[in-house]
């Protein structure tokens, strides 16, 4: 892939019916979601379906791997999708490159001991507990609902680097996600609002945005 030029964000959005909204609110928390598919469905409907959602279902799942290769295939296809893919791409070409910790193996094969026994057996052996890759600094950490708790209170961190909402979530990791978080001041380590930058060609900063909306 080639370096692309930032894309530009400025501290508004268009939801799904077209009405311009404000960054941080309430009507932008609820639409990130709708967006993010409603413009891979504008791109291309049938390609969407058949080559980016297993992408999204696998990253949501934690497979950085398999989700690369679907949201790489997408991008072959169809180029016009890259805009929206890149900020996933970036997130499984991260975790991949993380090299694993004696911890993070011995729960990878605990979950793969467990998953060759047979099923009666399953049955009297507690499971591993959920534990999915941080998107950040690639370990294994206890499963969060990216929707729940507030990181800033330490209620949605990861258990080794301890950045903010640590699970993989396409619509959150896609730009409105992103820029959501930037604007909303979601996060406390600076290193997100440091990499959102060097992403994006920011209108405003998230500082000044807060101080504005605010008075
Ligand atoms: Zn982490």
């Amino acid at each position: 892939m080639t370096a692309s030029p930032k894309t530009k964000i400025n501290t508004t959005f268009v939801s799904i019916d077209g009405t311009t909204g404000t960054r941080s609110k309430l009507d932008d928390f609820r639409g990130v979601r709708a967006r993010i598919f409603a413009r891979l469905q504008a791109i291309d409907d049938a390609s969407a379906n058949r080559l980016v959602i297993p992408g999204v279902n696998a990253y949501n799942q934690g497979e950085y791997e398999d989700a690369l290769s679907h949201f790489l295939n997408s991008i072959t296809e169809v180029p016009e999708f890259e805009e929206e893919l890149r900020s996933h791409i970036n997130v499984c070409k991260r975790v991949m490159h993380t090299v694993l910790s004696p911890l993070d193996i011995g729960y990878r094969d605990a979950c793969s001991r467990r998953s060759r026994l047979p099923f009666f057996i399953k049955w009297f052996k507690q499971a591993p507990p959920l534990k999915l890759r941080c998107k950040y600094c690639g370990h294994f950490t206890a499963y969060l609902d990216p929707n729940e708790g507030l990181a800033y209170l330490g209620e949605n961190n990861c258990e080794t680097c301890e950045r903010g909402y640590p699970m993989p979530d396409f619509a959150w990791d896609g730009i409105d996600g992103q820029a959501y978080i930037y604007y909303r001041n979601s996060v406390t380590e600076k290193e997100f609002y440091e990499e959102f930058e060097t992403r994006f060609d920011v209108e405003v900063d998230h500082r000044v945005f807060l101080a504005s909306s605010r008075a």
